[in-house]
């Protein structure tokens, strides 16, 4: 008899909940998403503390967030080693000790392969003839650009065609591996973990969804702003020019994200199903969220998740399943390094909460709303830029140093101004900095970044300490 729930996590990557219809949105994007929000709950305030993929991996898998020292999309093998010098545990191999058998249906790099017995490798797609194709193409120049060039410019392009070479079928692929390990584990205790890129640049879905949503808005031409834009990386914007074509608009770039999203909807419907079909929904825990969110062209930033602004960190959560509430929502603040300290909590697995910078959410899934926390920190060291800032229920601050203040290696813009100061329940779109008007506000917020930013290095020395001793006393 199994005691402990299965824990299925499902991530698609640079999902912003504005776009689901379960968060309001007004098309019908996610109708397997939503049925899960109505069996569980939903949190309405839910935060990533990264802008990028591969910090927020760590979070996702540690519970905390490393300070980033240096610049780049990833972690050094440095700030990884103070991670582990410090007591950092990731949760799939405690779950692997207490009996679980752990996959991820993503591709792994490094440390993050530690506690799961199967992962994808690099080649994940192996099995996908088009993907050995491109990477043959890739290998001679002129043979890759030319079709990109292609589909850029030439409109006679059947769309079917068009679509089957831009398609990439991770997902599928993924999708068709979750339903074999569910079906093969009716016995055993599983976590795994089961990835969607697709609304992630260039947002393709599988032709039958291409479709579903039309720009029904006029908007400027996407490429003709990016002519515009002084400082835009010239390797990037071709890399966009491979993406779409050069009529697309800003609001046909927008309905292929919807079309993406729709598309990944349907493929986690299909693993709600299989836990259906298997009996199995009742003694499963999910959790649906991304890594970070996703700018669809608000504050200039066009289809990335570049900046400090809300659209790039909310991010969805739901949770759902064994004994969880039905059709709740939370609007507590909340953050991605919540989710390790609680799945231990619902695993029944004893932990010290200490090694975790989240905390569980247990008491907010069964009981009612009450405060985690004054603020989250959310950070930003990327593309040449270092921004840094809190955000509480009310109010943003973001800060660059006077030296680190600098355009961005891809958009050559800075994201905002040196310090910003936003009043969320006023302006949620971000719009109106309020730095320069309110100089009290301004102090207090600064102050509350600085106390954050002491108390997470305390916290680590403190760690180290901890980890040191327990070391000696082996
Ligand atoms: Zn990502
Ligand atoms: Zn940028």
């Amino acid at each position: 008899m199994k005691e402990k729930p299965n824990i299925i996590f499902i991530t698609l990557d640079g999902l912003r909940p504005k776009n689901l219809s379960c968060y309001g949105y007004s098309r019908n994007t996610s109708p397997n998403i939503d049925s899960l929000a109505k069996q569980g709950v939903l949190f309405e305030n839910f935060f990533s503390s990264h802008n990028v993929t591969m910090k927020s991996i760590l979070s996702i898998l540690g519970g905390r967030h490393v300070l980033g020292q240096d610049l780049g999309s990833h972690y050094t093998k440095e700030e990884i080693k103070t991670f582990f010098e410090t007591g950092g545990i990731l949760f799939p191999e405690v779950l692997k000790k207490n009996g679980y058998k752990t996959y991820c249906l993503k591709k792994l790099y490094g440390y993050q392969k530690t506690g799961f017995d199967y992962y994808f490798k690099q080649d994940a797609q192996e099995k996908s003839k088009k993907w050995n194709l491109i990477r043959f193409l890739k290998k001679i120049p002129l043979l890759y650009t030319l079709p990109k060039f292609f589909l850029h410019n030439f409109y006679f392009i059947p769309k079917k065609i068009e679509n089957k070479m831009r398609f990439n079928n991770s997902g599928e692929i993924a999708t068709k591996k979750a339903i074999e390990i569910i079906r093969q584990n009716k016995k055993n205790n599983f976590f795994m973990w089961v990835e969607y890129s697709d609304t992630h640049v260039p947002y393709v879905s599988s032709y039958k969804f291409s479709e579903k949503f039309k720009s029904n808005k006029k908007s400027p031409n996407f490429f003709d702003i990016l002519k515009n834009k002084k400082g835009y990386n010239k390797t990037d914007i071709s890399f966009l020019k491979g993406c779409w074509k050069s009529k697309d608009t800003v609001e046909d770039i927008i309905a292929k994200y919807d079309n993406a999203l729709s598309y990944d909807d349907f493929l986690v419907g299909k693993i709600i199903d299989t836990l259906q079909e298997e009996n199995l929904l009742k003694n499963t825990i999910i959790f649906l969220f991304a890594d970070h969110g996703e700018s669809l062209g608000e504050h200039g930033l066009y289809f990335t998740h570049e900046g400090l602004y809300d659209v790039t960190f909310n991010i969805p959560l739901i949770i759902s399943g064994n004994l969880i509430p039905r059709n709740k929502r939370v609007k507590t603040l909340t953050q991605l390094e919540d989710i390790v300290p609680t799945v231990l909590d619902l695993a029944g697995i004893n932990h010290d909460p200490s090694s975790f910078d989240g905390e569980t959410l247990s008491p907010l899934l069964v009981g009612k709303e009450k405060k985690m926390r004054e603020s989250i920190f959310i950070e930003e060291s990327s593309c040449g830029l270092k921004r840094r800032g809190i955000r509480t229920e009310k109010y943003k601050y973001v800060e660059s140093s006077e030296k680190e203040f600098s355009v961005c290696t891809m958009c050559g813009t800075c994201h905002g101004d040196i310090i910003d100061l936003f009043n969320l329940k006023k302006d949620k779109e971000e719009t109106i900095s309020l730095a320069k008007k309110d100089k009290e506000l301004l102090i207090k917020m600064k102050i509350e970044l600085e106390r954050k930013i002491k108390d997470m290095k305390t916290m680590n020395e403190k760690r180290k300490i901890k980890s040191f001793i327990s070391k000696i006393g082996k």
